[in-house]
């Protein structure tokens, strides 16, 4: 059946300004790493897509490597941008990225200008697009110059192939001397992705700062910390939780008993609040206003909508705050 998107969907999603750039980003944005492959069910990738713009959702997050097996999260994305959104591109900020191995030899990973053009090339076949919104270095390299890597990015905006580009994975140090290049370029950095959850805080130290500063926005990967952070391990291991799957990046090992016993902890915290853990664990990231946008991802549908109700309450008490610091120090 034609697909025609909800005529209310820009009602209720915000949209924050990245940086200091033109550009505005829905406060939630998809990403497709897990459950976009071919291993997946394309008509539940194809709804999952659908609820998302439904609801305001207009920023679509991708990599070369998505999948599994790599590359096909681009050709199921493609696929169905092709078939369903015809006439929507313009209201869609689609990104992908380079920097994880793609292909054999030489010349399929990390951050050689050889590398990142001609692996945006194969992205954008893959879409079946003309150029990506934000084209990424997915992590930095510490073999190649950064000079190489960052005339890189600025030579595909001029090639017109990505609109922005960003930078992800970069620690403070190095994403101060990649920003400054690109701005020396006159391509400036529009945003940094990094891993924040609850459980992981790397940022807090130096990278939020930096980011605030230069005006470069900032986009949380993995807030749920691929699902820890919800309800849904608390009783078991769902037979079709990211956990079950054998090409899942989460693994059972990594479900301790000391993180179990915390996410108890914050479930409570969170339903005193009238939220999923789901929910409080995307607010929490979003009470900091240098953060643009918190990128989630999704199995289902109704995953999705459970974690757009975060945008009603992004606001924590100073308990609130110290309650949770206390739990995962525990
Ligand atoms: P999340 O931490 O949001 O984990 C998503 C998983 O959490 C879903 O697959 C689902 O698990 C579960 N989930 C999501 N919403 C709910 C809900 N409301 N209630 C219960 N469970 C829920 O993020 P991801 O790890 O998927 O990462 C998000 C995106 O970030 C990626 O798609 C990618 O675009 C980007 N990313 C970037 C990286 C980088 O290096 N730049 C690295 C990793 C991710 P289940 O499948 O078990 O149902």
């Amino acid at each position: 059946m034609h697909y025609l998107p909800n005529a209310t969907r820009y009602k209720h999603m915000s949209y924050r300004r990245c940086g200091r750039s033109g550009l505005r980003l829905p406060a939630l944005s998809l990403g497709l790493w897990h459950n976009f492959g071919h291993v997946d069910v394309l008509e539940n990738c194809r709804r999952i897509l659908h609820t998302a713009f439904d609801n305001g959702v207009t920023h679509i997050d991708l990599a070369n490597n998505y999948g599994p097996p790599p590359g096909s999260a681009e050709e199921n994305f493609g696929r169905i941008l092709k078939e369903d959104f015809q006439g929507y591109r313009d209201e869609l900020i689609i990104s992908t990225k380079a920097g994880y191995t793609m292909w054999d030899g030489p010349y399929g990973d990390w951050g050689s200008r050889k590398y990142l053009v001609a692996s945006l090339d194969q992205s954008l076949t893959r879409m079946g697009l003309d150029y990506v919104d934000i084209f990424y270095h997915h992590r930095p390299d510490p073999e190649t110059p950064l000079e190489e890597t960052m005339g890189a990015l600025d030579h595909i905006v001029r090639q017109g192939k990505a609109l922005y580009v960003g930078l992800s994975n970069y620690k403070p140090t190095e994403a101060g001397k990649a920003i400054a290049l690109l701005r020396s370029m006159g391509t400036p950095c529009l945003i940094h992705q990094p891993k924040y959850s609850m459980m992981e805080r790397w940022v807090e130290d130096g990278l939020l700062d930096l980011l605030g500063k230069e005006g470069v926005g900032c986009i949380p990967f993995s807030p749920l910390a691929q699902g820890l952070l919800t309800d849904k391990y608390l009783t078991g291991i769902p037979s079709d939780s990211r956990v079950a799957k054998p090409h899942g990046f989460l693994k059972e090992s990594q479900l301790t008993d000391q993180k179990l016993a915390a996410v108890r902890a914050l479930n409570t915290l969170a339903v005193s609040r009238g939220q999923t853990l789901a929910q409080m664990a995307l607010s929490w990231i979003l009470k900091d206003t240098r953060v643009t946008s918190v990128l989630v991802g999704a199995s289902k549908p109704e995953q999705l909508l459970d974690s757009l109700k975060c945008l009603d309450n992004v606001t924590f008490s100073t308990e609130e705050l110290a309650t949770i610091d206390e739990i995962l120090n525990r």
